[in-house]
């Protein structure tokens, strides 16, 4: 089973219109790898400016960084997943670390967002991993499985087969501490044994799951040749177009 990689940019909170333009205007410069998937996640604001500079018919896609779990209603604020498509998004991230902690999103309400997301045929990149003081006590595995079973709670195996899976420890998140290829690859190993456990062997192996966490030009090539590492969720080094270009290009 080879899985396409798919290198993902996550602008958080940055990237308004005119930088949002100047990216596209750079990457799209460079001839991408034959053989990668990207994805540009700017803020709810860009993605139309984006999804316009990119054109129809764009290899490279848009996702946004977070949906509300209802279609439409009185949820001041939210954005609903059926906005997300006429802003012609593919992709969307769910449970961002940044997400679980400063909005204190769990996993039952993540799950919600989930069923929504593909309900809606978007394809969610579920976001899980563990903090520091979870890794040091020994409990990784256990809050990566217990944010596996409850947030997929409900979902079918044909449907975890389309999704898209991002690991990313907390403690590596923005700090310039990344997991080295052999701790991700254990954990990714750890996810797609899961998955087999509670969905079946064969569905295991369909979705890609990427690392995330201080992914930079440097440590990029190490962490995507592991076996289960199926490309990179990158935060920092995608807000320039030449960084993330240089990851994208570790694809080749
Ligand atoms: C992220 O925001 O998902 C992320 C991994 O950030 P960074 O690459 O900056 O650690």
């Amino acid at each position: 089973m080879t899985r396409t990689p798919l290198i993902v940019a996550n602008w958080k909170m940055n990237h308004g219109l005119d930088e949002t333009i100047k990216f596209v205007a750079e990457i799209s410069r460079s001839t991408l790898p034959d053989k990668v998937e990207v994805v540009l996640c700017p803020p709810y604001t860009s993605l139309h400016t984006l999804s316009v500079a990119l054109g129809e018919g764009a290899t490279i896609k848009a996702g946004a960084q977070n949906c509300h779990f209802e279609i439409k209603g009185a949820y001041t604020g939210e954005v609903s997943v059926e906005f997300l498509k006429e802003l012609s998004c593919e992709y969307v991230i769910i449970g961002h670390s940044e997400r679980r902690q400063y909005f204190k999103e769990d996993n039952k309400f993540l799950n919600k967002k989930l069923h929504c997301a593909i309900e809606a045929k978007l394809i969610p990149i579920y976001c899980i991993g563990e903090l520091e003081s979870e890794r040091e006590s020994g409990d990784t595995f256990n809050v990566i499985a217990r944010q596996m079973q409850e947030g997929l709670a409900g979902l079918a195996k044909d449907q975890i087969g389309e999704m898209v899976f991002a690991y990313e420890p907390v403690w590596a998140i923005g700090t310039g501490k990344t997991a080295t290829p052999e701790i991700a690859q254990e954990v990714h190993a750890f996810i797609r044994k899961w998955i087999a456990t509670n969905f079946g062997t064969l569905y295991a192996e369909l979705p890609r799951i990427l690392y995330g966490g201080s992914v930079t030009p440097d440590n990029a090539g190490a962490l995507i040749a592991q076996r289960d590492i199926d490309g990179a969720l990158v935060g920092g080094a995608s807000l320039s177009a030449s960084n993330f270009l240089k990851i994208i290009s570790v694809c080749r």
